[in-house]
């Protein structure tokens, strides 16, 4: 059974820790005709000359909308990256613990783990790309102090089974962090909506997949209140810029663009299935909820090469455990998919 406690997976110096506190904090609600001499900034306004909201409010009030949540639940930074990286500061001692990672799937849980010094235990997927429940729980100890589960994850395109994600939440004495960077694309239902449940849930979102701004670089993370607050402890006071805010709030609230893009990506994505299963070398298209395929080729290098000198890229995730000559297909727009299909077939023949 679950005997979660946060205070007991915080790390010792964080408990204590006191964060940065800057002025602005406590006064920017105040008001406009308020003079701001506290910062050093230059006081000639260009759009850009003070410091942005490091609570980054407006943002998380517009996304709180959109995604039906509380915007005290939300911690944003400068991409997904930033985010994982502060919950590894939050809850991993260096050397001593580790985090439990399930391949194949995305590359920066570990090169994070690696960079903050936290040993890697790795737990690979089923056949059919699901976590084993069991096993998960069998190789955790006392040291493991977060379980990444990535769905709809990356390469393999497809969602965790409910039933398994609950029993994990239910069971695994750490914290859970469901990346779904994909979600915008799959049918399945947010975590987001049962967050309340679970105390020990981080769930990952992203503006740089369905949003399309990748450039921008926004990560966003839903959590309780608690580990809100741990996160905003650590975080760097302005880690998400002025530019980004702004271009963030704009595509928030103007979700209907994003959703007609959405539903475009969704077309091309069948269109594109549906031409690979013509192409003679592939072997097996991986049905996707998010907006890449996967699929098995003859020869991964051979094909990928192949590409490549066709002024093509995509991914080659043939060294990932159980993706031995898989490559990875981004849907790009319908011109950019008739090319990856017509340097396909010239391939073949
Ligand atoms: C692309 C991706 C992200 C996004 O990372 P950002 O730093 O927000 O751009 C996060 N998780 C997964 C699984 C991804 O594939």
């Amino acid at each position: 059974m679950n005997t979660f406690n946060i205070q007991n997976l915080l790390r010792e110096n964080i408990k204590t820790l006191k964060p940065y506190s800057s002025a602005r904090d406590e006064y920017k609600a105040s008001g406009s005709e308020m003079v701001f001499l506290d910062a050093n900034e230059n006081p000639y306004e260009n759009g850009v000359n003070r410091y942005p909201d490091p609570k980054q409010k407006d943002v998380k009030v517009a996304l709180a909308k959109v995604k039906n949540c509380n915007p005290e639940n939300i911690v944003l930074g400068n991409g997904s990256d930033e985010i994982l990286d502060l919950i590894f500061r939050a809850f991993c001692e260096p050397k001593e613990d580790n985090i439990i990672i399930l391949p194949p799937t995305y590359g920066m849980y570990k090169v994070l783990a690696e960079i903050n010094d936290i040993n890697i235990k790795e737990v690979v997927l089923s056949k059919t790309f699901q976590p084993k429940a069991d096993e998960i729980l069998n190789t955790a100890n006392k040291n493991s102090k977060i379980l990444f589960l990535c769905s709809p994850n990356n390469p393999t395109g497809n969602s965790f089974d409910i039933a398994t994600v609950e029993k994990l939440l239910k069971e695994f004495n750490g914290i859970i962090v469901i990346d779904e960077a994909y979600i915008d694309f799959s049918g399945q239902e947010s975590w987001l909506n049962r967050l309340e449940e679970f105390p020990n849930l981080i769930i990952i979102q992203t503006l740089s997949k369905a949003y399309g701004m990748a450039g921008i670089r926004l990560g966003i993370c839903y959590a309780s209140f608690t580990i809100v607050e741990i996160l905003n402890r650590i975080k760097p006071p302005y880690n998400v810029n002025l530019l980004t805010q702004s271009y963030a709030l704009k595509r928030i609230e103007d979700q209907e663009s994003v959703n007609i893009e959405i539903a475009e990506i969704q077309k091309n994505k069948e269109q594109l299935a549906e031409a690979l299963k013509e192409v003679g070398f592939v072997s097996e298209i991986y049905p996707s909820d998010a907006n890449f395929i996967l699929v098995k080729v003859d020869d991964a290098n051979l094909r990928y090469n192949q590409l490549i000198k066709k002024g093509i890229v995509i991914r080659n995730r043939t060294t990932q455990a159980l993706c031995e000559n898989c490559l990875r297909f981004t849907v790009g727009t319908n011109v950019e998919n008739q090319r990856l299909l017509k340097a396909l077939n010239e391939i073949e023949s």
